[in-house]
């Protein structure tokens, strides 16, 4: 057996070199880290369950015009996707106010945002990956004015498309954190979705009880991180170990 070639390996995911030129492997880890990684624990089925969930979310992305780096799910851990080259930023669209934002303003938690906002975070895992301004990203040449643009609307269409998916199955999309990548593409170049979409990177909360269905449940010792997880895919229909009866993503008009 050939060893494969490993690309990257951060703290949830590994990059192997795909089978084809301008392919990678994704591989989904059990590992959950929190807090810039001072907190780590291992959640066993973590992986499995995100492999599968983000496959839902890109797909349904895909289907709706919304391009993203994936192409398709291999087996219960990885997914084929493509190479493109990351903006080193991390995009989080808010509906309702939580976590960071909350402490930074002082807005009690569960407050409905007037609009959706959209931040940006400069991935730097030794800086805590900073709150920036477009004016940081534009003088220090992370992403151009297009790129912005782009990168907003494409925030907006993921808030769109997941709120809706979400509300179909009484679940409160609270906030989520996408990231984006370049594809070239002869003379010109397009932003996709990339990295993954997930309870690791959401706020999911049950609409009627406020139950935590996300990342949270770990981050604040809330209880099984892995029992809320296949909450969230038994109420959208895709169940690890069922590969056969996977739904298409239901669009709420
Ligand atoms: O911590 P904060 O409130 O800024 O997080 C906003 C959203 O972005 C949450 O859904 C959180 O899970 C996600 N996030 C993430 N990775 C980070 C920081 C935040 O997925 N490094």
């Amino acid at each position: 057996m050939a060893r494969r070639t490993k690309v990257y390996e951060g703290k949830a995911k590994i990059l192997y070199e795909g089978p084809e030129p301008g392919t990678y492997i994704q591989y989904f880890k059990d590992d959950a880290t929190a807090f810039n990684a001072e907190k780590r624990d291992v959640i066993d089925g973590k992986g499995v369950l995100n492999n599968r969930l983000s496959e839902y979310f890109m797909v349904g992305l895909n289907t709706i015009g919304v391009p993203t780096h994936f192409i398709r799910r291999v087996n219960m851990r990885e997914q084929l996707v493509r190479v493109v080259d990351m903006i080193p930023l991390e995009v989080v669209v808010r509906n309702i106010a939580a976590g960071s934002i909350s402490k930074r303003l002082g807005i009690e938690e569960g407050t409905q945002l007037p609009r959706p906002i959209i931040e940006f975070y400069y991935k730097d895992d030794a800086l805590g990956d900073p709150l920036v301004s477009e004016d940081h990203i534009l003088a220090f040449g992370w992403a151009t004015h297009q790129d912005l643009d782009d990168m907003v609307g494409l925030a907006a269409r993921v808030n769109d498309f997941l709120s809706g998916v979400m509300t179909g199955v009484g679940i409160k999309l609270v906030d989520f954190k996408i990231e984006i990548g370049r594809i070239y593409e002869g003379d010109f170049q397009r932003l996709v979705v990339a990295d993954e979409i997930s309870p690791d990177s959401c706020r999911l909360w049950d609409a009627k009880t406020g139950q935590k269905l996300d990342k949270d449940v770990f981050r604040r010792d809330l209880g099984n991180l892995s029992e809320a997880y296949t909450e969230v895919a038994r109420r959208l229909g895709v169940m690890p170990g069922n590969t056969t009866t996977m739904p298409k993503p239901k669009l709420m008009n």
